[in-house]
Formats: structure tokens, sequence, C-alpha cells
């Protein structure tokens, strides 16, 4: 068996039922979720958004809410008046330029504001079913020390990398796998080394976060 084989084998074997943590109910949801999750837990997203999905339960909801109404409602969240400010004009773009529903379209997913690369490739990959790994700062460092990447390379450059050696068929499941080996496992200051079960494959600490 070859070694990227090998890594994905045991990384199934580690993570048989990879998917998001994002609860979510529809495209809107996921999208907001994932805007929200920036430099924060999936867990404390979670914590938030039934209210916030209650309080407002369509897309033309979070149009017209007052931005104030969703600031109180993601307060305990970093960066809550940047993404409260996105989420209101993701939702009007969404309403006004495409006509009510999220698109599934690399290029139009970008031009939502708050919606970058990995955002949008996560609900290309989770939502739409679409081959897509979003590389996050835990699927960097693990493919970097996996030897995958290399350091200095930038999350578009690991994306394509990445994109290259590993089958398609594998890229959303091994992201999300990756993501949980990396936040869990492999974390960037103490990574548990001694119980890996990649450790024949990794160069750490050779390369260092
Ligand atoms: S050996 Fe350590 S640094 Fe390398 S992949 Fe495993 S947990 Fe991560």
């Amino acid at each position: 068996m070859g070694r990227i084989e090998e890594i994905l084998n045991r990384l199934e074997g580690l993570y048989p039922e990879a998917d998001t943590m994002l609860a979510h109910e529809s495209a809107f949801e996921l999208l907001v979720a994932v805007i929200l999750s920036a430099q924060a837990t999936d867990e404390s997203v979670n914590r938030v958004t039934p209210d916030l999905f209650r309080a407002f339960p369509t897309i033309e909801a979070f149009q017209e809410a007052p931005l104030a109404e969703i600031e109180k409602r993601i307060r305990s969240i970093g960066l809550y008046r940047n993404k409260a400010r996105h989420i209101k004009a993701t939702a009007d773009m969404i309403v006004t330029r495409f006509g009510g529903k999220v698109p599934g379209d690399q290029d139009d997913l970008e031009s939502l504001p708050g919606v970058g690369r990995k955002t949008a490739n996560v609900v290309l990959s989770v939502w739409f079913k679409q081959p897509r790994i979003a590389v996050d700062t835990h699927v960097a460092r693990v493919a970097k020390r996996l030897r995958l990447a290399e350091w200095e390379d930038s999350p578009l450059v690991v994306e394509r990398k990445l994109m290259k050696v590993l089958p398609r068929e594998s890229w959303s499941a091994t992201h999300h796998r990756m993501i949980l080996f990396g936040r869990y496992r492999c974390t960037a200051r103490s990574p548990d080394c001694d119980a890996c079960v990649l450790k024949e494959f990794c160069r750490y600490p050779d390369i260092r976060p």
C-alpha cells in the first residue's frame, strides 16, 4: 500500500464518520455557521445558532433584521460585529442577486460579503456535495507535518497540492478528518505524537509551526 493510501486509511480508521460539526438545516444556515466559525470553535458556534436561527428563520428575515438584533445573539463569538455585518449583507445579496438561494458556484459564493475560498469550499463540499478540500489552519498544519505540503506554502498552495495527490473521491471526507485530527490530536503546540498512528509519515519536530 502506498504512503498516501496508508495515511488516508489510518485517518479513516480514526474518524470513520467525518463530517462537519456545525449544526445546520439549510444551505444558508450552514453558510452563516461557517462565517461565524472563523477564529471560533464549532462548539461555540453551535451554542449560539439555535437561538439565532429561531429568531431569523429565513434568509429574508436576516436581510431585514436590525444589525443590533443579530449582534445581540452572537456576542459570545469573536469578531461578532464584523460577522453580523457580513451575515446581514450576505443575506441581502443572496435575495437581491441570487433569487433567494445560496449559490452552488465557487465564484458566486466568494462574491458574498465575508465569504472567502475556505468558507465557499466548506459550503460546496458539505451542502452541494462537490469534491473540495477546504484548507484551514488544522488542515494546513497536518498536511505540512505529513510532508503533503511545504511549511511556507500558502493555504491555496496546500489546497492545490492536496488535490493533486489525494484521490478526488476522498477530498471532502479527508478534509473533515484532517480538521479533527489537527484539532484534537495533532495540535499546534502539543501534538500527541506518542500515541499517533501517523508518526512514521511525519517530519515533526523537524519543522515547527
Ligand atoms: S507524530 Fe505528532 S506531529 Fe506528527 S502527525 Fe502525529 S501527532 Fe502530528
